[in-house]
């Protein structure tokens, strides 16, 4: 029989209502689990309980809160076959990106997975996606940072929260999902990541200034020099369709030859969810790979946000960082041979 660790961070499955609002609520949600029948049948894995202090809306979890699941994950690590983390829908897809990176040579399945609707409501969805995502922990097939939610298992580091009100809020638009849940499970094995044989480690990250910038028509490039300090460690672009900017004016190139001098490193994402980002194929696209920016390829913004947190903590030297951004480190992207 394998046993798992459940931990609840906060996030939608946990609240109940204030007159401001749903709020995080620990007692409620502790009484409500232990209380639930079906989490005592013979079908589920053993299991403990524990939550963080305090429980969060995911939108105001930090690096800070990713660091301290880490932990807790590596902590019981030896103790666990599996673990459970509830989380908050808003940033779920940034956390399992944070997790997989941070948890180094993970050989067990860790499933982050909340709810639309609390635990407290009648048509809360938190019920299924909690005991499945106990299943999936407790059967092990399964070994790295997922995210199990309305019947979609996905690979964290490829997932994005997609909807703000369907039971289905999670996608991975540029790989395949690693299970559907129907009247069974079933598992796409192929597409799981394959195992490295080190051993486990948790790599806590440190609190980088990274910035994220979302291009659209009439934007200014001149208008962020300002902020483009020695403080600034990386800047993820969302870009159009394969890596698209609008005309730069000619203000890109020694805008980012000055700001490469300050060893910020620049990444290029698409604002297309189902995209790979190939600055070579318009010329519009061309700016940014003269001036030296790092292909995003088919990654996730989630995803090469927490990258790049991962790298800066890693290595000190950018353009050690920018090769390695390009590199399949966890699954998070098509190496170029495969695409
Ligand atoms: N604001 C909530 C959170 O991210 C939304 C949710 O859990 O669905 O914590």
């Amino acid at each position: 029989m394998s046993k798992i660790l459940i931990l609840h961070t906060g996030g939608t499955i946990g609240m109940t209502r204030t007159p401001d609002g749903y709020k995080p609520d620990g007692a409620y949600f502790r009484n409500a689990v232990f209380h639930m029948d079906s989490l005592k049948s013979h079908a589920m894995p053993e299991w403990d309980f524990m939550e963080t202090d305090p429980l969060l809306d995911s939108s105001r979890m930090t690096v800070a809160e990713w660091n301290m699941i880490g932990k807790i994950i590596a902590e019981n690590y030896e103790k666990y076959d599996g673990f459970v983390i509830l989380h908050g829908t808003d940033t779920m897809a940034y956390t399992a990106s944070a997790l997989s990176f941070m948890l180094k040579n993970l050989n067990k399945p860790v499933i982050l997975t909340g709810s639309q609707i609390p635990l407290c409501e009648t048509r809360s969805d938190g019920r299924d996606n909690l005991i499945t995502s106990m299943i999936i922990a407790g059967e092990g097939k399964v070994r790295e940072v997922c995210i199990y939610f309305g019947g979609l298992l996905l690979r964290g580091n490829r997932s994005t929260k997609y909807s703000a009100d369907g039971m289905q809020a999670f996608q991975s638009p540029n790989y395949p999902v690693l299970a559907n849940a129907g009247i069974s499970i079933q598992y796409n094995e192929s597409a799981f990541l394959k195992q490295s044989m080190g051993r486990f480690e948790c790599k806590p990250f440190a609190e980088v200034p990274i910035g994220v910038i979302k291009v659209f028509p009439g934007f200014r490039f001149e208008l962020f020099e300002s902020i483009m300090t020695d403080r600034l460690k990386g800047v993820v672009v969302e870009t159009f369709g394969s890596g698209n900017i609008p005309d730069d004016k000619g203000v890109l190139l020694p805008m980012l030859t000055k700001a490469k001098e300050k060893g910020i490193v620049f990444i290029i994402c698409s604002q297309c969810p189902q995209a790979t980002v190939d600055m070579s194929t318009y010329e519009a696209g061309s700016a940014f790979r003269k001036a030296g920016a790092v292909s995003g390829s088919d990654m996730t913004t989630e995803a090469a946000v927490a990258k790049l947190y991962y790298l800066f903590n890693v290595y000190d030297d950018a353009e050690r960082i920018k090769f390695s951004m390009e590199q399949n480190i966890r699954g998070e992207l098509t190496p170029k041979e495969d695409l």
